[in-house]
């Protein structure tokens, strides 16, 4: 008989929602822009307005969903979630938009990914809470104009600099959402343990938060698998020899790095301290350029592991330092 097994997942877990912070406080870290939020927050609440259009960039699994639900908890108002993609026609955007009430937050996830006909019907949207449609057309075309709720569009994208700029101009606020350091990740770590119901010892967490790259969507996964190793052992808290032994059998690198990060820093050891442009990269890894670019490249440039130069990627000293190998430029190699 044979029996077809489920190989691990990596990816997302369909009840990761579930470990979703539900208050700021659960929220940890991007201070600043906590911060600035509450701010503005608190303003447009007093002035009984919409808030104005946010906009949040950075690398995926970093929590830019996650706040823009606790900003409609903040407001008390309504969140509807879409996706670029989602959105193929501007029929399709116009429903979703007379469809918001008074106040409501509209997220777009992917935001980067509208067409351009969908673009243009966001403008007068965003700027005067108008929709503007054009029915018929050549000279008999009419344009009629109807009113919008007062409503708040929060954007999120991995690579703001593929918005287009009367878009970008549009939000009232731009967050540029950072890596997490060690402490941050194992707090999170440690809430999400809770809820859980599967304690993870300090020291515990503070391995998983140091194999995560700087990402709570790695981390909560990270976290869920070796629970699961600590389920099957009937052990009632994580510690530290069972996620350790769990992460070396996920084949969790001790740097954080997974196995698309390691090969992509061999790839340019590889090439002797020359630069090497994102297309040969992408060939060479049989990955997408829109991935190494907004998944998988940002930690290693954040990290000083790589660098950018006008002719393409290197490797850092750091790198050739990690392979215990010589720096090209030295030399040596
Ligand atoms: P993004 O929208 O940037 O891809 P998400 O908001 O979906 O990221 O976050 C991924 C997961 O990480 C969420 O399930 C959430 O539980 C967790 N998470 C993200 N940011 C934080 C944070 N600052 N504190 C606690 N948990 C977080």
């Amino acid at each position: 008989r044979i029996v077809e097994v489920e190989s691990v997942s990596f990816e997302e877990d369909n009840n990761e929602v579930n470990l979703r912070p539900s208050s700021w406080d659960d929220y940890i870290g991007q201070e600043k822009i906590k911060r600035n939020l509450k701010v503005f927050i608190e303003a447009s609440r007093k002035r009984n307005e919409a808030l104005d259009h946010i906009l949040f960039y950075g690398p995926p699994g970093l929590g830019k969903t996650t706040i823009s639900y606790l900003i409609s908890n903040e407001m008390d108002t309504n969140i509807k979630i879409t996706a670029g993609p989602m959105i193929e026609k501007s029929g399709d955007l116009a429903a979703i938009l007379t469809n918001l009430e008074e106040g409501d937050i509209l997220f777009i996830d992917e935001i980067h990914r509208l067409s351009p006909a969908v673009e243009e019907i966001l403008y007068p949207a965003m700027e005067d809470y108008r929709l503007d449609i054009i029915i018929g057309s050549g000279p008999a075309a009419q344009t009629v104009k109807i009113d919008l709720p007062r409503f708040t569009l929060i954007g999120a994208t991995t690579r703001a600099g593929m918005l287009s700029n009367p878009l970008r101009e549009r939000f009232g606020m731009h967050f540029r959402m950072q890596f997490y350091n060690h402490e941050e990740l194992a707090k999170i770590i440690q809430i999400a343990s809770t809820k859980l119901n599967k304690y993870c010892q300090n020291d515990a967490a503070e391995e998983i938060s140091r194999r995560s790259r700087g990402t709570p969507r790695v981390a909560l996964r990270l976290l869920r698998r070796v629970r699961d190793f600590a389920e099957v052992e009937n052990e009632d808290e994580i510690h530290l020899k069972r996620c350790k032994y769990a992460l070396d059998e996920l084949g969790v690198n001790e740097s954080g790095f997974d196995e698309m990060d390691i090969n992509l820093l061999e790839l340019l050891v590889s090439n002797k301290g020359k630069p090497m442009g994102l297309s040969t990269m992408a060939a060479a890894l049989s990955e997408d350029e829109g991935t190494i670019e907004d998944a998988i490249e940002p930690y290693l440039l954040a990290n000083g592991f790589i660098e950018r130069t006008a002719r393409g990627r290197i490797a850092s000293i750091k790198t050739y330092e990690m392979f215990r190998l010589s720096y090209p430029n030295s030399g040596k190699l």
